[in-house]
């Protein structure tokens, strides 16, 4: 059994300067597993929320494929219990917003709210991705009732029912591909007249008897009641409306990892997202790691985060076992 009380401490310099052992940004499912390894291996850790504490999974309602939840958790309800766990163990958590780095000298240094500079010898980096929405208030007001950007994590929700994907990349298609295994009937909604997506996803999607493609078909509104979403309207290129029923809708046109920060010191590829070594969460910088969506647009599930999560910390604590 470890002893807590060996733990080193992290240090006040000043009003608007502390300086700790192991700093984490973001705080989803990547950044709470983080800090439960981290504090279970005496780092002190530091987390800090950011902008939507909890993460993306709390705009999701029931969450049903994390492990050790037979009955399903919903997503606020989960991140409280990783928060909880976290905090058992001794993390400190807490209520702020990464709005600067500067990675180029050690400690590391991380400005929170504009005001407060942390400096770190371990970061972790966990600020996820956001996934990106249409932006029409009928999708802001049915988000989470019938609204949702993941068809892994929701699609089970609507077997045997009818709904729409909206976008053209390999999101798109392998999400209604996904919905068409478990519902009647799925439209996949393209703004152009064709797909971005992988030839062999398009060959996928295009191929499946209950996915009908609307290409050239742009959407206006979402339309429900009180249960939820029962309808959305389109304009075809035409300028005509074209009414579906429908019980979900899913927005499938891109995720933005959070990373803009970031970027003056950390390699990432094209689309913002943060390049890791092969099999860890190593960045270019040493001592900066990254884990969770931030670092992966591929699997992108609460467990893959949690996963890396776990990686960062004792990727994390090695590095600061060579420091001393
Ligand atoms: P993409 O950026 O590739 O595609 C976004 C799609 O959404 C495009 O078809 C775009 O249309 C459409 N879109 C964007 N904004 C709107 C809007 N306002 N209204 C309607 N449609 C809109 O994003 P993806 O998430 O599909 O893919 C991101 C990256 O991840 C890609 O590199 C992809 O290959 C990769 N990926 C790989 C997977 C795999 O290998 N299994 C699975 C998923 C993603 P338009 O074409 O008109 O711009």
């Amino acid at each position: 059994m470890e002893n807590l009380s060996d733990k080193p401490q992290n240090k006040t310099i000043s009003n608007n300067m502390e300086h700790v052992k192991c700093l984490i940004i973001g705080s989803g499912p990547a950044g709470f597993t983080a800090a439960i390894y981290a504090a279970r291996a005496n780092l002190s850790p530091v987390l800090y929320e950011g902008l939507q504490p909890g993460g993306q999974l709390t705009t999701t309602t029931e969450v049903e494929n994390f492990p050790g939840y037979p009955e399903g958790v919903t997503g606020p309800a989960m991140m409280e219990d990783l928060k909880n766990q976290a905090a058992r163990f001794g993390a400190s958590v807490r209520f702020g917003y990464a709005t600067q780095v500067d990675f180029s000298s050690k400690p590391h240094k991380v400005l929170i709210d504009g005001e407060k500079w942390i400096e770190a010898d371990a970061v972790i980096i966990a600020t996820g991705a956001t996934a990106k929405y249409l932006g029409l208030p009928s999708e802001e007001k049915f988000k989470g009732f019938g609204v949702s950007a993941c068809a892994t994590c929701d699609g089970f929700f609507y077997k045997g029912k009818v709904v729409a994907v909206v976008g053209g990349g390999d999101t798109a298609c392998e999400e209604a591909t996904y919905l068409a295994g478990l519902c009647k009937k799925v439209y996949l909604i393209v703004r152009k007249n064709f797909l971005r997506a992988s030839k062999a996803m398009q060959h996928r999607a295009t191929n499946t008897a209950n996915i009908e493609v609307l290409f050239e078909h742009a959407t206006k509104e979402i339309t429900g009641n009180d249960m939820g979403v029962t309808g959305v309207t389109l304009v075809n290129a035409k300028g005509e409306e074209v009414k579906l029923d429908i019980d979900g809708f899913f927005v499938a046109i891109g995720h933005q990892p959070n990373s803009d920060i970031f970027k003056p010191f950390i390699k990432m590829d094209e689309t913002g997202y943060i390049l890791t070594e092969a099999g860890s969460t190593k960045t270019n910088v040493p001592g900066v790691f990254a884990c969770g969506d931030v670092q992966d647009k591929i699997y992108r599930q609460a467990i893959t985060a949690a996963g890396t999560g776990c990686m960062a910390a004792l990727d994390a604590e090695k590095y600061l076992a060579t420091l001393h």
